[in-house]
Order: C-alpha cells, then sequence, then structure tokens
C-alpha cells in the first residue's frame, strides 16, 4: 500500500480492468481436483491460481503435541517462487506464516475438531499465480477443499477483500489497486452466523470510510458464498450421476 497519487487507477468511473466499484474478478471454482489428496479445490480468482490438497484427518506426531479433546488444524500458506513477477525466494518467510495463522484460526472456528481427537488435518495452500487477494482465494480453497474431504463443519468460510483507491471505495483489489492504492481490508465470514473470522487492514480509512468497504468486503464474502456451495452441489451432483453413491465409492 504506497498510496501513489500518480498512478491512474480510476478513468471515467470504471478500475483498470474495467470493473464497477461493487463488482468482484471473475472467479472459477472446482473441487476433487487431486487424486491423492483426502480433499482437494482449484480456484482461478481474477489472475490468482491457487490449489489446495487437504490430508487427514490422522494421527499427528510427534505424540506430545496430540490433543485428546481435539484435532489440530494446520495450515501451509506458500507463495510459489514463480507465481509473481520478482522471483519469490523458495520457503516460509513472515508473511506467509501470518497468512498460515491466520487461515488456520479461520477455519478451526468452522471445523469439528473435537470429532477427530489425537489427529492432525493438514491444510496445504499453494498459490500458483498471485495477483493480490490470495489470503482470501487460498481461504476460500481450503474450506472448499476440507468440504470436498468430507470432514465435518458448522459452515464453510468465505472471504474477500475490500480497500480504498484514489479516495474511492472497491471491493476485490487487484495487484496495481493493492500496490498503488491507499487500503486493503481482507475478511472472512461465517456465512449462516454473519460472524466474522477474519479482518485484517494494510493502510489508512476514515471511520465511515471503514464502514463501506466493510460491508462491500461482507457482501463479497456472501456472493463468494453462493459460489462455494454451487460448486460443491455440482460436484456432488456429478458424483450420484456417475453412480458413486450405488458403486459404494
Ligand atoms: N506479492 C509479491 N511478492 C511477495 C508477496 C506478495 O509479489 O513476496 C504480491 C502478490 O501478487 C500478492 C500481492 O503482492 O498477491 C499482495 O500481497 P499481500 O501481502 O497484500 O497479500 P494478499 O493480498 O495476496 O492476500
Amino acid at each position: 500500500m504506497s498510496g501513489n497519487g500518480d498512478v491512474v487507477l480510476i478513468k471515467d468511473g470504471k478500475r483498470l480492468d474495467g470493473r464497477d466499484f461493487d463488482e468482484l474478478r471473475d472467479i472459477k471454482m472446482e473441487v476433487s481436483v487431486l487424486e491423492r489428496a483426502a480433499g482437494s479445490a482449484y480456484v482461478e480468482w481474477g489472475k490468482n491460481k491457487v490449489m489446495v490438497g487437504v490430508y487427514g484427518p490422522r494421527e499427528l506426531h510427534p505424540k506430545f503435541l496430540q490433543d485428546p479433546t481435539k484435532a489440530m488444524l494446520r495450515c501451509v500458506y506458500n507463495l510459489a517462487p514463480f507465481s509473481v513477477d520478482d522471483r519469490k525466494k523458495p520457503g516460509p518467510d513472515r508473511r506467509s506464516v501470518e497468512i498460515s495463522k491466520v487461515t488456520s484460526e479461520a477455519l478451526s472456528s468452522v471445523v469439528m475438531l473435537e470429532r477427530f481427537p489425537n489427529t492432525v488435518v493438514d491444510v496445504f495452500i499453494e498459490i500458483l499465480q498471485a495477483d493480490a487477494g490470495t489470503r482470501c482465494a487460498g481461504l476460500t480453497a481450503a474450506s472448499l477443499a476440507l468440504a470436498d474431504a468430507g470432514i465435518p463443519m458448522k459452515d464453510l468460510i468465505a472471504s474477500c477483500s475490500a480497500g480504498k483507491i484514489q479516495g474511492q471505495v472497491v471491493v476485490d483489489l487487484m495487484k496495481e489497486e493493492d500496490n498503488f492504492g491507499e487500503c486493503d481490508l481482507p475478511m472472512a465470514i461465517i456465512p449462516k452466523k454473519g460472524e466474522v473470522v477474519l479482518l485484517q487492514m494494510d493502510g489508512k480509512l476514515s471511520r465511515d470510510e471503514f464502514k463501506d468497504a466493510y460491508k462491500l468486503a461482507y457482501d463479497g464474502c456472501m456472493k463468494i458464498y453462493d459460489l462455494q456451495r454451487k460448486t460443491l452441489m455440482d460436484s456432488m451432483k456429478k458424483f450420484v450421476g456417475e453412480g458413486g453413491i450405488e458403486n459404494g465409492d
């Protein structure tokens, strides 16, 4: 968030990619894309490309980390070296450790971890191509992959960001807007409860701007939730259509 006033981000009331202020980028979602994972999802969100694989629940090692009252949900968010313009050094850094942590916490609020004592559920979030909003895309895909794995959940987690560019509050910032805008406000919610489980802010907003951005991000999350449910329903219909249940798969 440099807030560089010289870069034009809004022209004739439209954003650089032609979007309205309250319009999300194009989004595609798919589940069951990896054969060897318990559950998986692939999400394209604008130019972001995200793959998630879920493994487990399986026994947690080393044993002293086991909790007899619940499972551990462990997320690894990884930005691939080739996912960004300036090659990223492979391996974890402060940013990826932070995103892994907030993602684990958000997902732990819906996954029924108490059903699987002494185990771990591993969630691997691989960002193959990044164009801002990757933590939201990662969370959205991770939630789909957990559902695809059949792990009991109270609800999905839906995530979307809003922010401010050239003095205008907008939803779902892309890379140029993230780099040269004034603020980014990623959010994740439990849609059925309307409860916010992730809210971060990079930059500055006035109180009124915050209210507007909060509403745009929240409404964005609800749109994502609709897409997530449709994706899971379509996958289930396909499974049943292919005789998955009759075959005892
Ligand atoms: N980015 C990058 N190199 C990095 C980290 C981030 O080029 O080491 C880019 C990437 O496109 C990312 C964007 O900066 O999506 C915004 O990063 P931010 O930390 O705001 O997280 P995000 O918006 O992706 O959740």
